[in-house]
């Protein structure tokens, strides 16, 4: 009830209050001591870049960029770098604080940083790109390094701007430094399975959660918001798992076919025309839409803030995965907990990716890869464990499993923070 009287009240969708929200929530379950607290939500460093790049028009033009570093009290710093028109400092600072605590709920040795630039990729030419992605390098790496923050792909990056920046750093050591990124080309040290580790980790923790809200996955549906690199292979991954996906959106619009999708076939159609939107035997919808479709898992995979109080209420879905960071606010959090919806918060969900980059991470610096088979098993072992941690500290806690997941993290930094002490 006191959830619909907030539903009237203009909602702050700003996502470092957001996050800072979060972890209040969780480091009150926890009695945290103040000081502690105080160290654990504040980012540790942050830079402000402004970066001139020459465009191919002879005109100069300089870009925003930011680079955060959260925490680093159970490793090096850890995050994936955003090319997008509304990246902000605010949103660079939760997505930062977000990896500290993704990493810790699924105990992988890292701390947790982001970066991002603000452009718009889609109007930039590749020499444009490039430089743009060589600059930034150059002014942030001085701050990264395989032992100190390790950037990956996030929105609009991928495998070629990873290899341009371990290009750039390996320029200002003198020699070539793989484990400075993860996300790489596999020929360039990436590690087999790492492109589509976030969708799979995303899967496995939804079969997970089918299991106990006693859904059989296999006469499951499911509805996909986000056609990129984390819900295209998600797609394509529950549709392996015999889950009937009904609906996906991406950027330019939506489609739905309550009957299903063919997966591949939409795959295709996208890389074709740049958006799953005009697939053939499928009805328009808007992106919105998609979330709000009879279904049985929803797949959030595109940007923060898509369920708020304003659609959390319509949602039908029994299973949210957030493959997106911070796809949810704490209003429509409270609504879908009141609605019994089973939420899979994005430092669990999405966890896949960070992990196989960390799987990289040990590859490059023991220079000896694996196969894509001992990849996922580990990778399936990690996300099992994380899930079984979580529902098990939120059932503790009588609590949902978004804060049970940051009740998991913040102890396990918490604790690693006490033991190294405040120095001096
Ligand atoms: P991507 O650039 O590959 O894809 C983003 C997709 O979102 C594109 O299909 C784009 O069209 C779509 N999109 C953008 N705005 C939209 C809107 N308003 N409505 C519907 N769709 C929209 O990016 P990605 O790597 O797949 O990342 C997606 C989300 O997953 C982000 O929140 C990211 O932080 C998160 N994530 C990604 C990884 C990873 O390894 N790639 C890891 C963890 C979390």
């Amino acid at each position: 009830m006191a959830v619909h009287a907030v539903s009237k009240v203009a909602e702050d969708l700003n996502p470092f209050r957001i996050a800072m929200h979060q972890f209040d929530t969780a480091a009150e379950k926890l009695k945290l001591d103040a000081g502690l607290r105080e160290v654990l939500r504040t980012p540790r460093r942050a830079l402000s870049l402004s970066l001139p790049i020459k465009m191919d028009s002879g005109a100069v033009k300089v870009f925003q960029g930011f680079r955060v570093q959260h925490n680093n009290a159970r490793g090096p710093c850890k995050g994936g770098i955003r090319y997008h028109p509304n990246v902000s400092f605010d949103e660079v600072q939760a997505l930062a604080s977000w990896m500290t605590w993704k990493c810790a709920t699924v105990n992988i040795p890292f701390g947790g940083a982001k970066g991002g630039i603000i452009c718009d990729p889609h109007k930039l030419s590749k020499s444009e790109l490039e430089r743009l992605t060589r600059r930034y390098a150059y002014e942030i790496s001085d701050f990264i390094g395989p032992d100190r923050d390790i950037p990956a792909p996030d929105v609009y990056t991928d495998a070629q701007v990873m290899a341009w920046i371990m290009d750039t750093y390996s320029m200002t050591r003198g020699h070539s430094v793989p484990g400075v990124v993860t996300g790489k080309p596999t020929f360039l040290g990436g590690s087999l399975g790492r492109h589509e580790a976030t969708a799979r980790g995303c899967v496995y923790v939804t079969r997970c959660a089918c299991e106990v809200k006693n859904i059989d996955h296999k006469r499951a549906t499911a509805a996909i918001q986000g056609f990129g690199n984390a819900g295209s292979i998600a797609a394509e991954l529950l549709a392996k798992i015999g889950m009937t996906v009904i609906a996906a959106s991406d950027s330019r619009g939506g489609i739905v076919n309550p009957k299903g999708l063919d997966i591949p076939k939409l795959v295709a159609h996208k890389s074709k025309t740049g958006s799953v939107a005009g697939f053939p035997g499928a009805k328009a919808i808007s992106s919105n839409d998609v979330l709000e479709l009879d279904c049985d898992v929803l797949i959030p995979a595109a940007l923060e803030n898509q369920i708020t109080l304003t659609n959390a209420h319509r949602i039908k879905a029994n299973v949210i995965a957030e493959a997106a960071n911070g796809p949810t606010t704490p209003g429509a959090d409270a609504i879908l907990r009141d609605k019994g919806v089973l939420v899979i918060p994005d430092i669990l969900a999405n966890a896949g990716g960070v992990t196989v980059s960390y799987f990289e991470w040990v590859q490059d610096l023991q220079e000896l890869f694996w196969d894509v088979e001992e990849v996922n098993r580990k990778l399936e072992k990690i996300m099992g464990k994380a899930f079984a941690d979580v529902h098990e500290c939120a059932k503790k806690f009588k609590t949902d499993m978004r804060t049970g997941a940051y009740v998991v993290a913040i102890d396990r930094v918490a604790k690693a923070t006490e033991s190294r002490g405040i120095w001096p």
